[in-house]
């Protein structure tokens, strides 16, 4: 029988979440996918992104191992050895995402989806009904910022090289430049970072955005940017960079990290009328309906905030309603989120400029050197930010880079959640020694801004 409560399409974070709770509820389901199950975060993103960060991270701590009285700790890194044991456990993870399909009860088919009705999904000629349709496609890198994009590879290539390139430049200055730009340092490799405007991570806090770059710069990778990128060429067995103020920059190998388009091409949402944005993004309504009765989207297909806690979130809450007859609703306003570079960020909440536009607002800083840095002589230093509403005491923001940055932040995010004010922070007694106790220990303000 060809027929189903609910066809997913896509096997990645947010297609697996809504389908393992639809069939939870007992929903007959089909998730069907044309690559490999798990997604970009399983298979080339967040997870084999941060299991690069971790080898990278070691040439550091080789260093401080040694300042800390190891000997005989000397090594070489062979990325093709990495490259080995990363796929045996993207494997295994893939595995993993196949059973819990399988055990939910939902059923799983590989090949490429069409919407060719309402209702009916076309799997390589073969026609499915449902009474509903969730599309959860994802997206996939952009190669059209600036010419000859094409030619550089994408973060998907970059986590498959068995070879370190000697040089490498990475073109963006976002979450997957930044990331892979530190890993690739780590690694070894010369790096050189080219974006367009002054400082890395636009949209993040500026106390933030400004240190990373000192940081990075710190670590030795070259920073070309605060002008406009026009064009990559190949050069000889290297490729060169064109920048609108006339000058190159000359790499090995080229990142290009300069967004990620939803995918919606080949789908057929003409046919069910569904338009999409210019960048392809499908609209959908706060319950992740789109404009097609019967057929919803979630995740980075519909670039809202496109992070997998995001997308799982809105998967949930699509199954929820749907399924489970509990209405439920995303909240995107306070998402806590991490860059893994080294240093690393993590941040929830207002910038100080967001929260500076929309009223008085107290700032609380702290700023130290980490104490195991500090004692194997290293140059890290770590910088905390508090932005408080200077009219009720509660705490909007919560800006961090350091070590474990990410970590302390996802805890501090049931604060924010919950609605804490600076006064909670002051009467939380700290966990001593950590860098974390250093949230509840911020006395006064640095800056007061009235409104
Ligand atoms: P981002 O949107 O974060 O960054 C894109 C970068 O490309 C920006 O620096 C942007 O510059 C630059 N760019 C775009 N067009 C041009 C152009 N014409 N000329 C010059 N520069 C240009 O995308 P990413 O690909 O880094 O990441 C995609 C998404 O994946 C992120 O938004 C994030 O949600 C998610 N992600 C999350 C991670 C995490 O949680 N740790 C890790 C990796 C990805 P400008 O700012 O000047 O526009």
């Amino acid at each position: 029988m060809n027929s189903y409560d609910l066809i997913t399409i896509g096997a990645g974070s947010g297609g697996v979440a809504a389908s393992r709770r639809a069939a939870g509820y007992g929903a007959r389901v089909l998730i069907v996918e044309n690559d490999r199950v798990g997604g970009t975060c399983v298979i080339r993103g967040c997870v084999p992104k941060k299991l690069m960060m971790y080898a990278a991270g070691f040439r550091e701590s080789l260093r401080e191992a040694h300042a800390f009285g190891w000997d005989g700790l000397d090594g070489r890194f062979d990325l093709g050895r990495w490259a080995a044991s990363k796929k045996a456990e993207i494997d295994r993870l893939e595995d993993a995402y196949r059973g819990l399909i399988a055990d939910a009860g939902a059923e799983l088919r590989a090949g490429h989806a069409k919407l060719v009705a309402p209702g009916t999904v076309e799997v390589d000629g073969q026609a499915f009904q449902a009474g509903r349709i969730l599309i959860a496609t994802g997206a996939a890198p952009a190669r059209d910022a600036i010419a000859g994009l094409e030619l550089a590879m994408t973060s998907n290539e970059l986590l498959d090289l068995r070879e370190l390139p000697a040089s490498i430049l990475v073109i963006g200055g976002g979450y997957i430049a930044v990331e892979f730009a530190s890993i690739l340092a780590g690694m070894g490799a010369q790096v050189t970072l080219a974006f367009r405007d002054r400082s890395p991570l636009r949209g993040f806090d500026p106390d933030l955005r400004v240190r990373l770059a000192g940081a990075l710069e710190q670590r030795g990778l070259r920073l070309a940017c605060g002008v406009a990128l026009q064009a990559l060429e190949r050069v000889g067995p290297g490729y060169a960079l064109l920048r609108a103020d006339g000058t190159r920059v000359e790499a090995a190998a080229v990142l290009n990290a300069t967004g990620r388009r939803p995918t919606t091409a080949g789908l057929g949402l003409e046919r069910v009328g569904i338009e999409t944005a210019p960048n392809g993004a499908i609209a959908v309504d706060v319950e992740s309906r789109t404009q097609a009765t019967g057929i919803w989207a979630v995740g980075d297909v519909t670039n809202r905030r496109n992070l997998t806690p995001v997308a799982i979130a809105e998967a949930r809450a699509f199954a929820d309603t749907e399924f489970g007859g509990r209405p439920t609703r995303v909240d995107h306003r306070t998402v806590a989120t991490a860059v893994f570079t080294e240093p690393s960020i993590g941040t929830i909440g207002l910038s100080e400029p967001e929260a500076i536009a929309l009223g008085p607002t107290d700032v609380y800083e702290s700023e130290f050197r980490p104490m195991k840095s500090a004692f194997a002589g290293g140059a890290q230093r770590t910088y905390m930010k508090l932005v408080v509403d200077g009219r009720d005491d509660r705490v909007l923001g919560v800006h961090m880079i350091g070590p474990d940055a990410p970590e302390i932040v996802q805890s501090l995010a049931v604060a924010l959640t919950c609605g804490a004010t600076k006064r909670d922070f002051d009467r939380t007694l700290a966990v001593h020694p950590t860098a974390a106790e250093e949230f509840m220990l911020m006395r006064a303000p640095q800056r007061r801004t009235a409104a």
